[in-house]
C-alpha cells in the first residue's frame, strides 16, 4: 500500500522516539501536498528514518500515531488492538462477569488508539470518534470489535455527531453500525442502570466514576448525602446501598433528574430515602441548610481550554467554599475535577483556598483518579484527567 509521507524538521523526532503519540504541526518540515485530513501517513525524521504511522489531521496536533512499527493498518491491526484492550478488561475483572457489564473498552491514547473511545453497556458498544481518521475507519473498527467480542456484543451504536472536528464538515449522523435499539440494563458493581446512549451526555453514562462510587458506598452508612451534579444518579444508589439515611440528588438538567429517579427505582423500588431536584448547583448550595454530612461535587469540566483556566479554578474554589461552609461537622466531602487542563496541583490549590476560607480543620483522606479501564499511556501523561479528593471536615 502506498502511503503519504511527512518529514520532520531536524531534532523534532525526539518525542516520537520516546513514544509520545502526537506530532505537532510545528515539527513538520515537508509533507505530501495531497494529504487530506483523516488519511494514513508515515512520519520520517529529517534523515529519512521511519518513526511512526498515524492519522493526519488539521490543527495543532497534525498526526495521531497508531503504530511506531512499520505495519499495515488493516483488519488484523484493529483486531490486535481491540483484543489487547479486551484482555486487559478481563484481567481487571470488568468484562465477562455477572456482577459488571459496564466498562470502557477503548480509552484513546490509553489503549494506543488515539481519537477513539468505546464504552460497553451489557451487549451494546457505544463508539465515539474524535478524529477524522477514526471516523473513516469506523466500519473496519466495528467489524474487528464484533470479531473480538463475538456473542457478548449484539449492537454497536456510533455516536460522533458532536465529537468530530466541526471544521471537517463531515455531518456525521449517529446511528447503529450493528444491531438495533434495545432496552437493556447495564450493571456496574451489581447495581443496575438504564443507559440512554442516544440522548444522554457523552456515551450515555460516566463510566469513569465506578471506583470512586464504590469508595463512597463505604462511607455512606447513616449519613445524609447530597449528590450534586448527579447526572444519571451513579453516586446516589451506591450511597443507598451503603446504608445512607437520606440521599438528595441535584442536577440542572430535568432529563438527568428523570433518569436518576428511574435508576433509583430500578435498584430500590419505593425507597423513601431518595429525592431528586432539578436545580442549579450554586442556587441549591446557597439555599440549603447545614444538614448534609456527605457531599459529592462532580461538576462538568469547568475548563475545556487553557485560556479559561483561571476562571475554572475560581469556579472550583467557589463551589467547594460553599460545601466547606455548610457541611456538618464530621462531614465527608468527595470533590472532583474532570478538566484535563486543570492539573492535580492546581485543583488541590483551589480546594485548599476554599478550605482556608471556611477556617475549618480539613484532612485529605483519599486522592482519587480515573479507574484502570481509563488507563494512562505512560508516554502520554496528558491522558490523566480525572482528579478527586476525599476530605474529612471537622
Ligand atoms: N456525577 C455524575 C456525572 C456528572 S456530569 C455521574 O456520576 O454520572 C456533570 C453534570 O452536571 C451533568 O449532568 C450536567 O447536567 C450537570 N450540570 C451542569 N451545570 C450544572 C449546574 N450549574 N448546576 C447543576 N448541575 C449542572
Amino acid at each position: 500500500m502506498s502511503c503519504y509521507k511527512i518529514y520532520l524538521k531536524p531534532k523534532k523526532e525526539e518525542s516520537l522516539l520516546r513514544f509520545h503519540p502526537w506530532v505537532f504541526s510545528g515539527a513538520i518540515q515537508t509533507m505530501d501536498q495531497k494529504l487530506e485530513e483523516g488519511a494514513l501517513v508515515e512520519v520520517y525524521s529529517s534523515d529519512n528514518r521511519f518513526l511512526a504511522i498515524g492519522h493526519y489531521q488539521i490543527g495543532s496536533i497534525a498526526v495521531r500515531v497508531l503504530s511506531f512499527k512499520r505495519r499495515p493498518i488493516d483488519h488484523q491491526f484493529w483486531v490486535d488492538k481491540i483484543h489487547s484492550a479486551y484482555q486487559l478488561r478481563c484481567v481487571l475483572g470488568l468484562a465477562n462477569t455477572p456482577n459488571n457489564n459496564t466498562y470502557r473498552l477503548i480509552h484513546g491514547e490509553g489503549d494506543f488508539l488515539p481519537g477513539l473511545v468505546i464504552d460497553i453497556y451489557a451487549n451494546t458498544a457505544v463508539m465515539q470518534a474524535h478524529s477524522v481518521g477514526m471516523h473513516m475507519c469506523r466500519m473496519e473498527i466495528a467489524a474487528a470489535l464484533k470479531e473480538v467480542m463475538r456473542d457478548e456484543l449484539q449492537n454497536i451504536y456510533y455516536k460522533s455527531e458532536t465529537t468530530l472536528p466541526y471544521k471537517a464538515g463531515l455531518n456525521s449522523e449517529n446511528g447503529y453500525l450493528l444491531g438495533h435499539d434495545i432496552d437493556d440494563i447495564a450493571i456496574e458493581n451489581g447495581l443496575k442502570f438504564r443507559v440512554d446512549w442516544q440522548k444522554g451526555q457523552k456515551t450515555g453514562f460516566f463510566v469513569d466514576q465506578r471506583e470512586n462510587r464504590k469508595l463512597l458506598e463505604q462511607y455512606a452508612k447513616g449519613r445524609s448525602v447530597l449528590n450534586m451534579f448527579c447526572y444519571t444518579g451513579g453516586f446516589s444508589f451506591y450511597a443507598m446501598r451503603g446504608g445512607a439515611k437520606l440521599v438528595h440528588s441535584v442536577d440542572s438538567s430535568a432529563k438527568a433528574i428523570s433518569l436518576t429517579n428511574k435508576n433509583v427505582e430500578l435498584n430500590f423500588p419505593g425507597d423513601p430515602r431518595h429525592e431528586a431536584y432539578a436545580e442549579d448547583a450554586f442556587k441549591y448550595l446557597e439555599q440549603m441548610g447545614s444538614n448534609y454530612d456527605l457531599i459529592i461535587l462532580d461538576p462538568p469540566a469547568f475548563a475545556k481550554h487553557k485560556d479559561v483556566l483561571r476562571n475554572a479554578l475560581q469556579g472550583y474554589r467557589k463551589l467547594n467554599a460553599i460545601a466547606f461552609e455548610k457541611i456538618k461537622p464530621g462531614g465527608i466531602l468527595f470533590t472532583f475535577s474532570c478538566s484535563q487542563v486543570v492539573s492535580k496541583e492546581n485543583f488541590r490549590l483551589a480546594v485548599f483556598s476554599a478550605a482556608a476560607q471556611s477556617k475549618r480543620n480539613v484532612r485529605i483522606l483519599h486522592q482519587l483518579t480515573q479507574p484502570a479501564d481509563h488507563p494512562v499511556n505512560i508516554y502520554h501523561p496528558e491522558g490523566e484527567y480525572l482528579k478527586g479528593l476525599v476530605l474529612y471536615v471537622e
